[in-house]
């Protein structure tokens, strides 16, 4: 796909001959060329780009096009070492600092870099703790430093590590430096807060690659679940492979069972998942019903349908999930069912997870009564969490109202405490074999076990000793996945020991004194953002435009006026109207001669002007071949072919802070092959050259079934 770029065409060749020698490409993917351009600018980026894109290329890339080091901090060590010998097997210099690599060699990983012999340095966060390393930083400054999986800077992100919000605190030099922040997570939020963190307020968001086209984008509102279900059985009758989620294990058994259907979700034994995904991956049509804990990984290209039997939590969970379909570039439908009760059950978990002020301070206030008198431990029994709940009164949210008071800092489970018990974990086959058989890295599961052998493999150990939070950083997976996969594999792939109980929890000295209090700032945002979250899909299902487009802007993608023109939203647009007479063919297709010729340069009054005829200097103007082509027509009659034109998805408009209009690949199509104006409709009645119509809206918001044959 073309892309725009900033700076100068001249300097192209060149980066695409650094791209061809160091990496063997032959062409930029979508976005890329324009990170490179601006990173070489030195420009301080925040890079969204989805899993796959390619977004370490787009610092590698200027890395090897500039002179020095650059700096990689990433939270994922298990694969660390993937990245430094993809780069190595390229002849490009790199090396890893993280606790598999031995003192000597570490030493001499940094005097390389010192010495302009590395081009790259990867590190884990914890790697900042060393007084010895943040030495050698302030004495060899490098060109760019690279956080790659931002969003776990970011405590409204789904992965957040205190380790990483830390660096940014401890480590001054770094902010002399070019920093830039690579991640897949789409939410304006999460981007806000990175921004934040690395105290970087000037920090321009790149959002790219997240279109596509091949997929048709529809909502349908029902009244009651036999509404939905008759929906989803009309859905059916199509029989293509085809995916159902719903939002609960209980919703996912029942209509699985009503349907008829087989299903998966987290709750179903080991065995019996493997044979639902076998099914899925391999039956020739299947339709699965699952949870959202299945799809990460699913290797199926021809996923046909993607039916949301519940409304989701957020947008960007909805994209990701409606985002299996048609992987293989071949048309594909996302149906999401929309209903009442559904929302109303989002706003009811989401006061749940958001606990008042009140209820927070009254858990810390039974907590500190609990505590042993002399100051430190609570010994906390899963049990005593009911109780607890009763004495606050606040049964539904005394998890929550924990979880908040450990992120804040005010109670800690004792083995965050420190470096925590250590545990030691033991794989039962043998490393290679454990790597070999989950190579494919299609479940949660298969990804830990391939991490966990790759990196005992790097670091020449047969078992992990360490706490479980050694583990996390080692793995990539949160303490609480961790735990569901210890558990879950306990015996059966691993074995696993630790000797401290869980549930011990430690009050900080402050909320022991009473001298610290929950934050309600904190809470408030919280309950802010989960708000907006919700707010996004509710946006999303009353979108009155393209559904596709409305995503992206909510994303932050630039994509100007871009539709998909195949949602149910931009088919109701093109529904109705009357086609063009023979004249407004013909006045469209000037329209278009007159566009390919300064395509994307102008914005619409300008370009308006040019097609009427409008005296201008410029010769960019009065020399067009097309310069007064509507003349005889008028303004108004102009201005409404231009807006069915942009209706149809012929044309246009950029975006940024001079948005110019463009021919889409639909209008250049269109002037090769006139059909394409078919597309085109007019509200106007034929003969008068009557009052411009504004191009018909969604009818009104999305509270009617649409769409349902
Ligand atoms: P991300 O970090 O965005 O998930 P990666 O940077 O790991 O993705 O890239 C994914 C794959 O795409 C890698 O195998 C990489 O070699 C490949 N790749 C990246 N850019 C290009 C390109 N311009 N042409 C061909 N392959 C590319
Ligand atoms: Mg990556």
């Amino acid at each position: 796909m073309a892309v725009t770029t900033g700076g100068g065409a001249g300097e192209t060749p060149a980066i695409l001959e650094a791209l061809r020698r160091h990496f063997g490409h032959t062409a930029f993917r979508e976005g890329q060329e324009e990170v490179v351009r601006r990173i070489l600018a030195g420009e301080e980026l925040c890079v969204v780009m989805p899993t796959g894109a390619g977004k370490s290329l787009c610092y590698q890339l200027p890395a090897m096009m500039r002179p020095g080091y650059t700096l990689v901090i990433s939270p994922l060590i298990a694969l660390m070492k993937d990245q430094v010998d993809a780069l190595n097997a390229h002849g490009l210099p790199a090396a890893c600092l993280n606790s598999a690599v031995t003192p000597p060699q570490q030493t001499a990983a940094m005097r390389a870099a010192a010495d302009g012999q590395l081009k790259f340095l990867y590190l884990a966060p914890e790697r900042f703790r060393s007084a010895q390393f943040n030495d050698f930083l302030e004495q060899h400054h490098p060109a760019l430093v690279v956080v790659d999986e931002a969003h776990c800077i970011s405590q409204w992100g789904h992965d957040f590590r205190p380790d990483y919000q830390r660096i940014w605190q401890g480590t001054p030099v770094l902010r002399q430096l070019q920093v830039c922040a690579f991640t897949a997570t789409a939410t304006p939020h999460v981007r806000d807060d990175i921004r934040e963190q690395l105290g970087r307020p000037g920090m321009e968001d790149i959002v790219t690659g997240f279109r596509r086209p091949n997929l048709r984008f529809s909502v349908l509102s029902c009244r009651g679940r036999q509404d939905k279900l008759d929906v989803v059985e009309t859905l059916l009758a199509k029989r293509v492979p085809t995916l159902i989620y719903c939002s609960t294990r209980k919703e996912t058994e029942q209509l699985a069972g009503q349907l008829g259907l087989r299903m998966y979700h987290a709750g179903m034994a080991e065995a019996a998942r493997r044979q639902a995904q076998d099914y899925f991956v391999s039956d020739t049509c299947p339709t699965l019903v699952a949870t959202n804990a299945f799809g990460m990984g699913i290797d199926r290209a021809d996923v046909r349908q993607v039916i949301h039997f519940n409304v989701p939590g957020s947008l960007e969970a909805y994209y990701q999930e409606a985002g299996r379909a048609g992987r293989d570039g071949l048309p594909a439908d996302c149906v999401l069912i929309d209903s009442y009760t559904d929302v109303r059950i989002q706003e009811y978990l989401m006061d749940v997870n958001n606990p008042p002020f009140e209820v927070v301070a009254a858990v810390l206030d039974q907590l500190r009564r609990d505590c042993r008198a002399d100051g430190s431990c609570l010994w906390w029994p899963e049990a005593a969490y009911e109780e607890l709940g009763e004495r606050a009164k606040c049964a539904a949210q005394v998890g929550t109202a924990m979880r908040i008071l450990e992120r804040q800092g005010l109670l800690q489970r004792a083995f965050t405490h420190v470096a925590g018990p250590l545990g030691s974990l033991r794989l039962l086959a043998p490393l290679a074999q454990v790597e070999a058989d989950h190579a494919a890295q299609r479940t949660q599961r298969d990804i830990f076990l391939y991490r966990l052998a790759r990196w005992l493999q790097t670091c020449g150990e047969h078992s992990f000793q360490g706490s479980i939070f050694d583990l996390s950083r080692c793995t990539g997976f949160s303490v609480e996945q961790l735990n569901r996969l210890l558990d879950a594999l306990q015996d059966k792939a691993l074995r696993w020991h630790c000797d401290v109980p869980d549930g011990v929890l430690l009050l900080s000295p402050q909320a022991r004194d009473g001298s610290a209090a929950p934050d309600r700032d904190w809470l408030e945002k919280k309950r802010q953002l989960d708000r907006r979250r919700l707010d996004s899909v509710r946006g999303y299902c009353r979108a009155e435009g393209c559904r596709q487009l409305h995503i992206m802007r909510y994303f932050g993608e630039r994509v100007g006026s871009w539709r998909c023109g195949v949602c149910d939203q931009c088919g109701q647009r093109t529904a109705g109207g009357r086609e063009l007479t023979p004249d407004e063919r013909r006045w469209c297709r000037s329209i278009l001669l007159a566009l390919q010729v300064v395509d994307g340069r102008f914005g619409r009054r300008r370009f308006a002007g040019l097609l009427l005829g409008a005296e201008d200097n410029s010769p960019d103007i009065t020399g067009h071949p097309q310069h007064g082509c509507l003349a005889t027509v008028g303004k108004d009659k102009a201005d409404e072919l231009l807006q069915a034109l942009e209706a149809a998805g012929l044309i246009a408009v950029t975006d940024g802070d001079y948005p110019c209009l463009e021919l889409t690949g639909a209008g250049h199509a269109a002037l090769r092959d006139e059909a394409a104006l078919a597309e085109v409709r007019l509200f106007s009645r034929p003969d008068g050259h009557a009052k411009a119509a504004t191009p018909r809206r969604g009818r009104a918001g999305a509270c009617h079934p649409r769409g349902r044959r």
